[in-house]
Formats: C-alpha cells, structure tokens, sequence
C-alpha cells in the first residue's frame, strides 16, 4: 500500500473548522497505517517540497473572502504546478467550496470540491484516493474526471458522526459545535443550504466529555458554536427548547465543575432575536458568564425583514433587547447594510431604529451585504453604503456604540460580485453529471 502525507492548511480565518476536519483525521489515522504523516501548516507548499510519501493530500477549508488573499492565491499556483511532480490531491471544504464547487475546481484549480459533512465523506474520500478507486460512490463531492465534473449524492446524517473541537497534538482547541445547519431560509445566508435545511444537535454526552477534557487541561473558558446559540434542541428550529437548552448548560457547567466561564449567546453563538424570551433568559442567566448577547436583526424594515426572509419582525427585536437590557445583558445588534431590494425608506426606517438601539444601550454592529456563492442572493449587486447610514454611523460613534467591518465589507461585496458573475457563466458552461 502506498504512503500518505496529508497537509491541512491553516489559517486564522477558518481556525474554528480546522480543529473538527484535523480530529477526524486523527480517527481515521488509527487504523490506516498508510497514514505516514498529518501536517498542520501555514506554508504548504514548504511541506510539500519536504515530503517524501507516495501520495500528498492538501486539504483547505475555505469561506469566501479567502478566495481573494493573495497568499493563498499564490500558494494555489504553485501547488498546481507541484502536481506535475508530485501525486498531490488538492481538496478544498468549508462554506465556500459548498456554494461554488464548479468554481472551486475550475477557477481555484482544485481536484475536490467537498460540500459538507466531513465525519462521513473524509474517510470514505481518503480511502477511495488511496486505492485509487472510483470516488462516484464518496457521498457530498464535486470532483473533476477528466474534462467531467462529478458531483456525487448529497448524504446527512441524522445524526453529526463523532468529531471533535480539539486536538491536543496541534493544541488547537475550538469552540463546542452544540448545533449543525439551520432551518431559516435568510436569503443572505450560506449556513442552511450547506445542510440541505436541516438540523441536528450534538449530544449531552459529548457536550460533558469535551467541557470535561476542557476543564482538565486548564482551560478557562468555554465557547459554544451554533448558528442560532439559544436554539439547542429546538424541534422545528422555530422556537427555543427551554429543557433542552438547560440540560446543555448545566451539562457543561458539572464537567467543569461551575470553576470556568460558560459563553453562550455572542460569536460564534449568535442568536436570534425571536429566541430570546424571559424563560431562555432565565436559564442563561443562571450559567452563562458573558455579559453581552449578539443579535442578528439586520434590518430595521419590516417589509425588507420579510423580502430576505428573516421569519421576525422588528418588533420582536424591541422585546428581545428590553429583555436582555432588564437581565443585565448588553444587546449587541448585527445590521447589513446595502441589502438588495432595500430602498430609501428602508434607508431612513433602519436608520432610525440604529439609533434608537444604540441610545438604549445597545452596540450596532455594522455589515455590508455581499453575495455569498450558493445563497439565493448569489446574482445580486454589491452592497453599497447609503450617505444616510454614515451620517447615522458618525452619530452613533459618538455615542461609543459602534462596531463593525462594514467599510472592508463594501470592497470584499464588489471582489465577490465580480467572481460570482464570472463563475456563473463558467457553471453555465459545464455539464454536472450528477449520481444519486
Ligand atoms: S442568518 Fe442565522 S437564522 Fe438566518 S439562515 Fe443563517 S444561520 Fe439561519
């Protein structure tokens, strides 16, 4: 049987994945002896050119905006050339290798596009490159055969396999993924799509055994990961699970023994604003230790919440943020600018509601919207900041209320504006031979 090397490319971006794809590696590792050697690296390339097994995976996890950093771009091009003289596997996974698969092969130049769902499709993938066998039967991959693009049959569980947040080895230590996909439909957003809508929870057993190894090890501070932080057990995905979400807290709070801090509710536990009522907050007062809770509102419009799908009106954020403001908390309000369909009204509505929130007490965290490949917004313009919110902005900065990345979002919009449209008629161009 040939060697294996495989090298996961790390980056500080996607440093929250890294640690669950490099524990299902180190699993899969056990019992493949082929296995010589798992990399964790900033320079690939350096560890490309030092390894001496058979066989070399690279593996990246990618968002969008990595796409467009220059390091990477140039460590893609020689990694291609490096093919040449080398049997190397480029894999790339994450969010944005789900929403452009086509691109992430044709335009990145990688071999496989993995969609989601690593615990299942890595091993399987892993195996079938090493025995050089047909990857049509590897669920939830694109991959190129020959001028072909295969994508193979979409698989989730019902359940999320065994991984891990840490691995001490490469002392990377994430926060607890408590929840996986989501089953809102914000037309922003790439989270729901990756899971096909739907939703699965991780166990109360492995919620205790990682606060457990946690704690053990020193650490002081225990994060959560979910895309809606209050929703743990939540059935429909429509409204919180008081019981169940108790269990989880008190859950983590006997493995650590009440000694480290809980964090529940801010990044990356965001949640959302119709999850938060007085019994939720009841329950999170009694374990969590943070004092600001972040809550994706987005706009201030009513008719524009209900345009991109957010499932809550404005006036749900209002009790939402009385309520948070009477437990002590700090209400830290997420808002995207540029959205599409938003017009001057929405404009002068959101503006008003910014600061309104921000002289409550609230922090306003401001967004540009961009268009995330594989959203139903993929094929809209750019966000464009209108005066009004800058002239609300400044006022609200006075204030000492404001956050955000909006300015560096408005040009990373008009670089992934650009790429979608260009990937589009790519997409348009080939054949996806597609097996169930
Ligand atoms: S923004 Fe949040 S609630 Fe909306 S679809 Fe995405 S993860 Fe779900």
């Amino acid at each position: 049987m040939k060697s294996v090397t495989i090298i996961v490319k790390y980056s500080d971006l996607s440093r929250f994945s890294l640690a669950y794809v490099l524990s299902i590696l180190e699993n899969y590792s056990i019992s493949r002896r082929f296995v010589k050697n798992i990399i964790l690296a900033r320079d690939v390339v350096n560890e490309v050119l030092k390894c001496d097994s058979d066989i070399i995976v690279v593996m990246y996890s990618l968002m969008t905006p990595q796409i467009f950093d220059v390091e990477i771009i140039e460590e893609l091009k020689m990694l291609r050339d490096l093919r040449k003289t080398h049997d190397l596997v480029l894999i790339a996974g994450g969010p944005h290798a789900s929403g452009d698969p086509v691109g992430t092969l044709l335009r990145l130049g990688f071999d496989i596009a993995v969609l989601r769902e690593g615990e299942i499709t890595i091993p399987r993938l892993l195996d079938a490159l090493v025995s050089y066998e047909d990857l049509r039967d590897v669920p939830n991959i694109v991959y190129r055969d020959g001028e072909k693009i295969i994508k193979t049959l979409d698989y989730i569980p019902d359940k999320i396999y065994t991984s891990c947040p840490y691995v001490d080895r490469f002392r990377i230590y994430a926060p607890l993924e408590i929840m996986r996909g989501c089953k809102h439909a914000c037309k922003y957003c790439q989270t729901p799509r990756i899971y096909m809508f739907k939703v699965r929870y991780r166990s109360l057993d492995e919620i205790y055994r990682w606060c457990r190894h946690y704690y053990k090890i020193g650490i002081k501070t225990i994060r959560y990961l979910a895309p809606n932080g209050f929703a743990y057990g939540s059935k429909d995905c429509k409204r919180p699970n008081i019981k169940a979400l108790e269990n989880m807290l008190k859950t983590s709070y006997e493995a650590v023994e009440g000694k480290s801090k809980l964090v529940l509710g801010t990044f990356p536990s965001e949640v959302r604003p119709d999850f938060i009522n007085r019994d939720v907050l009841e329950v999170v007062s009694k374990y969590v230790d943070n004092k600001k809770i972040s809550i994706g509102v987005q706009t201030g419009s009513n008719r524009l919440l209900n345009y991109i799908g957010r499932g809550h009106n404005i006036e749900c954020v209002y009790e939402a943020v009385d309520l948070c403001l009477e437990y002590g908390y700090t209400p830290c309000l997420d808002f995207i600018f540029g959205l599409p369909g938003e017009t001057e009204e929405d404009v002068e509505i959101t503006s008003k509601v910014m600061l309104e929130f921000a002289k409550k007490g609230c922090i306003i965290r401001g967004h540009t919207f961009m268009p995330l490949p594989g959203t139903p917004f993929e094929n809209e313009k750019p966000g464009k900041i209108h005066p009004k919110y800058l002239e609300t902005l400044r006022e609200i900065e006075k204030l000492k209320r404001l956050e955000g990345y909006w300015r560096e979002q408005e040009e990373l919009a008009e670089k992934i504006h650009k790429y979608i449209i260009e990937s589009l008629s790519l997409r348009s161009s080939v054949t996806l031979e597609c097996y169930r």
